[in-house]
């Protein structure tokens, strides 16, 4: 799904990426911060996993932003 403009403002969002390289990159409900000895491919039980953990390679998820609100849209589901 591509997303053309701001569901805020209407204005034109700019494609881009989150990018994660060191630890899998995920949405979270919890505000609580990960334990130290966390995995860091670990997704929590109610987390939506974004990225793929990879040291070498990374993982990237399409992102939208609009510069007039300062915000960012992500499609969760990474296959549309
Ligand atoms: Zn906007």
């Amino acid at each position: 799904m591509i997303i053309n403009r701001c569901p805020y403002c209407s204005g034109k969002l700019i494609h881009g990426y989150i990018k994660t390289r060191g630890e899998a990159l995920a949405w979270s409900p919890n505000p609580e911060k990960l334990p130290f000895m966390t995995n860091k491919w670990h997704i929590g039980e109610d987390d939506i996993k974004l990225g793929d953990f990879s040291y070498y390679k990374g993982d990237k998820i399409d992102a939208y932003k609009c510069n007039t609100c300062n915000i960012i849209i992500i499609n969760a589901n990474k296959d549309l």
